[in-house]
């Protein structure tokens, strides 16, 4: 067991939603339509994340776990630079050098699949197997191998809770794919997928949030604002209920989310949360590439700028519904 890998692993894998996150993304990148995620205890236990993407070939599949392995161009300077950043070939590499991982893939100019096992980072099994076009990962026991790791993560409801964030961030950011999301054994969510985001929105949270969406649409020198917003009709607690997108890519930006809540403050019952889903197109010149691409933190330039937009756009938003 290389421990410079767990060491790295470290910085990929902090928690079951990371993991999540990475086969999401990696599904979303070999062009799925349909990705459905299974999890049990927190994904503590299992994680089982399947796609009908473009899948593997059978002499691919082993080195999609070496590191620094990805079939994926770098272009830091496309508008997508953000997304860019998310390619690094590590996360199959993090992945398996911390938990069980068993891959089930089948190209989509292949009659038949390959199944490939690795334990602490090795390979233990790697054959041709039965699969329909796609890509089915599974996760097993993470950190059985780092304790003091294992003993860092929350309880099963607190790590769920992290994985339906991030499920419902990547669902809200990529509507024409269907995800679905099961915990132990129970579907807890589904959306269409047909590329509507308020379809989407209605889907994950519910009628009464989507028929009182509020559209934004704000064009700026620097940022193009898009999404919903909505008056918050109960008090709740913590910014569930709070998602940003930097071009296209769910993210965490502190300064985004005062904005918004600076905004609502001045309109809104205190107490009451804002209900975002706020997409942010922003040339990536004035996004800082220097934070580490797996914090979900974001750091924008002209931060004082971008602020007051999405400050007064939201705040106009509000108004314009409710004089
Ligand atoms: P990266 O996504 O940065 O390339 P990963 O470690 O996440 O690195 O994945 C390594 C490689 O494995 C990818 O570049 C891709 O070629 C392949 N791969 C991983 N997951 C999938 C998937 N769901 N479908 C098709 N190919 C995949
Ligand atoms: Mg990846």
């Amino acid at each position: 067991q290389n421990v410079a890998n767990q060491i790295s692993a470290g910085e990929v894998v902090e928690r079951p939603a990371s993991i999540v996150k990475e086969l999401i993304e990696n599904s979303i990148d070999a062009g799925a339509k349909n990705i459905e995620v299974r999890v049990k205890e927190g994904g503590k236990k299992f994680i089982k994340v399947k796609d009908d993407g473009h899948g593997i070939l059978p002499e691919d599949i082993k080195a999609a776990f070496n590191r620094y392995a990805t079939s994926k161009i770098k272009d830091i300077d496309d508008l997508y630079s953000l997304y860019s950043l998310g390619f690094r070939g590590e996360a199959l590499a993090s992945i398996a050098s911390v938990a069980e991982v068993e891959m089930l893939s089948r190209h989509k100019s292949k009659e038949n699949g390959v199944k490939i096992r690795l334990k602490g980072g090795e390979v233990i099994e790697n054959k041709p197997a039965a699969s329909t076009i796609g890509t089915e990962v599974k996760v097993r026991d993470l950190f059985y191998n780092t304790p003091a790791r294992y003993k860092y993560l929350k309880t099963t409801s607190t790590e769920f809770s992290h994985i339906i964030r991030i499920v419902n961030a990547e669902a809200v950011a990529n509507n024409e794919i269907s995800f679905k999301l099961y915990h132990n054994n129970k579907q807890l969510l589904s959306t269409p997928g047909n590329g509507k985001l308020k379809d989407c929105i209605y889907a994950l949270y519910g009628e009464e949030i989507a028929d009182n969406l509020l559209a934004i649409d704000i064009e700026d020198r620097y940022i193009k604002l898009s999404g919903y917003i909505a008056r918050p009709e109960k008090t709740r607690a913590g910014r569930s209920h709070e998602l940003f997108f930097a071009n296209g890519r769910p993210i965490h930006n502190n300064l985004a989310a005062k904005a918004v809540e600076n905004a609502y403050s001045k309109l809104i019952d205190p107490g009451r949360k804002p209900i975002v889903f706020l997409f942010i197109k922003i040339n990536p010149i004035l996004v800082d590439v220097n934070v580490h691409p797996t914090k979900k933190e974001v750091k924008f330039s002209r931060s004082q700028i971008i602020y007051d937009v999405i400050s007064k756009g939201v705040r106009k938003t509000l108004k314009a519904a409710d004089p």
